[in-house]
Formats: structure tokens, C-alpha cells, sequence
């Protein structure tokens, strides 16, 4: 069960119609939004979109404007941050270099005058639960950046906060080890049940970690859901653009008939038909997209597919596992489409120039706002 299916449960941080500004600026607009106990939730959106700001106003930095921010029953817009159950852990990680790693995690404790014993036991904790004990005596600089990083995250769990704030935590890891970085922070927010929330401007990222996200644009969240529920029925153009690859058709939807919806979308193109059960009526402007991976690329007709468009590659991007064919319909508009190169040499099979069709089925794209 996920906390925020259950209308019972309660959410840890509520924020309500907050807006903060900067001088006249408007960073933060009018935004309403729940995190739940136990999650592992994600503020996703393009730079400068007001992500960091959010954190800032949980950890206590800032202050909205307007608007209030509850974690649990109290409203926490101005308690100062050394006061709430809320910690942030930052890209950089702050750590001190002239410090062991012990010493480093048991630095908030010390400032917090917990008993030498419980201060030794909690940092031993800690270090089991990040796997550097071995590493205790070292000093910063004689770690990975990895490890660093894991440094990091045990300094700012060691407090046991009810809230953990990462803003943008991988950004200094290259790929592969941001990857593994990544199980391993799930891994530890599921171990300690406790809540975590992410700011990321890298949508895989978000993909990966998180079992909820608000996409943010321009100080408004646009879109709050599961990564599942974002990725396949995006609420609007813009996250169905910022989330992976998409093909954008702009038509305009006709008679219902068996087959489905017909939009009609450019002269002498085949018209689409989408699948009937949406709210929408005849002869409104409408939006379809649809994902690459969803559209398949054939030499024959494929007789059976709902929907079949005639198209020339243009350009194939080979990525090992995938092939990305841009495929030039009749009106000069550019297709994506996607396949597995599940077997071997597979996108061999087309070259450039080779007339194709493109067909998906009458469910496998979505109608936007
Ligand atoms: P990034 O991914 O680049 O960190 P972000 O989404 O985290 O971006 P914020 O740092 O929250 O964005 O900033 C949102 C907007 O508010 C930006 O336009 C920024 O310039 C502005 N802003 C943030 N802090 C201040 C400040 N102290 N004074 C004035 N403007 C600010």
C-alpha cells in the first residue's frame, strides 16, 4: 500500500497556497502541496523553476510570503531551521576536512550535548548503515567521492530527522556510480521508513528514486504523481515534453467511430484515431502524443494496427540497445520511433531513405490540455 492511497493517512508536510518572493519576483506561486510519511518524494523541473526555494522554505532558510507550511500539526513557517526535525543534505556535502569521518557524524550530536555513550553508538549505527566503518578514521579527503558522499547522508541522518532534504545529491557522481548511489539511497530510506524529498533536474533520476513527483515549471507544480502514472498519462504538453522523448500531434478530433476518436491533423496524412474512452467532443482543437517506444516501424503495412502512417527515415540513432528512427512523414514533420535491437544488427534493417510505416495501437498515446 502507498501512504498517499490511504484517505486516512495523514501527510507529514502540507504546504498551503504558498507563494514566496524576492523583491517583486515571484519564485514560488501559489503552491498546494502533500508529502506523505514514508515517502521518497521528488521536486523535478528545469533550472530556476523554484525547486531549491521549496527546500529552502522545509529546511527553514526562507520563509513563504504567504501561505502556511505544516509538518505534522504544527506550522513550521517560522520556526527557525536549527529547530525543526528537518535536515538537508547538499551537493557539496559541507563536510569538515580537518575532521574524521567519526567525527564528522558525530558532530550535530555533540552540538545537540547527547551522552558520549549514545553519540558513540549512534555514529557506529550509522556507519554500518552507510558501510564505512572501516573507513572511521579517515578524513575527507582521503575518500571517494562516493564515499564522501555517503559521509554525508550518515551526518545528516545521525539527528534522526523526520524529514530529509537532498538537493541535488548526485550531481558530483559520474554516471555509473550516481546509479548504484541511487539503490543505495532507496535502499536506506526504506530500511529507516523514514521521509525523504529530492530536488532534481534530472528527470532518470526522479524516475529512479522516487515513489512520487511534482514536476514544477516556473514557480507552480504542474503535475504530482507516481513515476508510472507522470511517464504514461502526462497532464499537459509541458510534462509530457520535460519526461523522456515524445511525439506531438496537433489536430483536431472528429466523429466517434468503432476504430476510435478520429483526429484529423494535416492535409493528405492518414487520420489517427485515439481510443474512445475520453471525455473529450467532436470538433475541439486537441493534442496527442505519443512515445517513441510505443510507435513501431515496419517495411510492410502492418494490416492490423490501428493507426498507420507512411514516412521515409530521415536519420537512425543506434545506442546499442535501442534504435531511435526519425522517420519524415508526408507533410515534412519528423516521427520518433523506437525499437529494441533485441536481436542482433537489428536496425541494419532499414537505412536511410527507406519508405516505412509507422503504426501503434489506438491506446498507446494520451490526449493533452
Ligand atoms: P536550479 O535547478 O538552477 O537550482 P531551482 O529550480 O532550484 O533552480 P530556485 O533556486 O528555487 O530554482 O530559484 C527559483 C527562482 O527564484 C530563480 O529565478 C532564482 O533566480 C530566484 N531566486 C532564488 N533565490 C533568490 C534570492 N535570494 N533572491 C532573488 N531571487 C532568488
Amino acid at each position: 500500500f502507498q501512504p498517499w492511497e490511504d484517505p486516512a493517512q495523514e501527510p507529514l508536510v502540507r504546504f498551503g497556497n504558498v507563494t514566496k518572493r524576492f523583491g517583486s519576483f515571484t519564485a514560488i506561486d501559489n503552491v498546494s502541496l502533500d508529502i506523505y510519511e514514508r515517502e521518497f518524494f521528488a521536486l523535478l523541473g528545469p533550472s530556476g523553476c523554484g525547486k531549491t526555494t521549496m527546500m529552502r522554505m522545509l529546511a527553514g532558510f526562507e520563509t513563504p510570503s504567504e501561505g502556511s507550511i505544516f509538518l505534522g500539526d504544527e506550522d513550521i513557517g517560522s520556526v527557525p531551521p536549527y529547530k525543526r526535525p528537518v535536515n538537508m543534505m547538499f551537493q557539496s556535502y559541507a563536510l569538515f576536512p580537518h575532521m574524521t569521518v567519526e567525527a564528522n557524524i558525530a558532530f550535530g550530536l555533540k552540538q545537540d550535548k547527547w551522552p558520549k555513550n549514545l553519540i558513540n553508538e549512534r555514529v557506529e549505527e550509522m556507519l554500518s548503515l552507510v558501510q564505512l566503518t572501516k573507513f572511521a578514521k579517515r578524513k575527507p579527503h582521503q575518500l571517494s567521492g562516493g564515499q564522501r558522499q555517503r559521509v554525508a547522508l550518515a551526518r545528516s541522518l545521525a539527528k534522526k530527522p523526520k524529514l530529509l532534504l537532498l538537493d541535488e545529491p548526485l550531481g558530483a557522481l559520474d554516471k555509473k556510480l550516481r546509479e548504484r548511489t541511487q539503490f543505495e539511497l532507496m535502499d536506506i530510506q526504506e530500511k529507516l521508513g523514514m521521509t525523504f524529498v529530492i530536488v532534481t533536474h534530472d528527470q532518470e533520476e526522479a524516475m529512479t528514486v522516487a515513489s512520487r513527483i511534482a514536476v514544477m515549471d516556473d514557480g507552480k507544480i504542474i503535475q504530482v504523481a507516481t513515476p508510472e502514472v507522470i511517464y504514461e498519462y502526462p497532464n499537459c504538453r509541458y510534462v509530457a515534453d520535460f519526461i523522456g522523448d515524445v511525439n506531438i500531434i496537433e489536430g483536431r478530433l472528429n466523429s466517434r467511430t468503432e476504430q476510435g476518436i478520429k483526429l484529423s491533423w494535416a492535409e493528405g496524412q492518414d487520420d489517427i484515431f485515439i481510443a474512445n474512452n475520453i471525455d473529450r467532443h467532436a470538433d475541439e482543437n486537441a493534442c496527442f502524443a505519443i512515445r517513441p517506444e510505443k510507435v513501431h516501424v515496419t517495411r510492410e503495412e502492418p494490416m492490423d494496427a490501428d493507426n498507420r502512417v507512411r514516412g521515409e527515415i530521415h536519420d537512425i540513432a543506434y545506442v546499442g540497445n535501442l534504435s531511435t528512427y526519425y522517420v519524415k512523414l508526408g507533410n515534412g514533420k519528423i516521427f520518433k520511433a523506437q525499437e529494441s535491437n533485441r536481436r542482433r544488427l537489428a536496425n541494419r534493417e532499414f537505412t536511410w531513405e527507406d519508405k516505412v510505416w509507422l503504426s501503434w495501437r489506438n491506446t498507446a498515446g494520451v490526449l493533452l490540455d
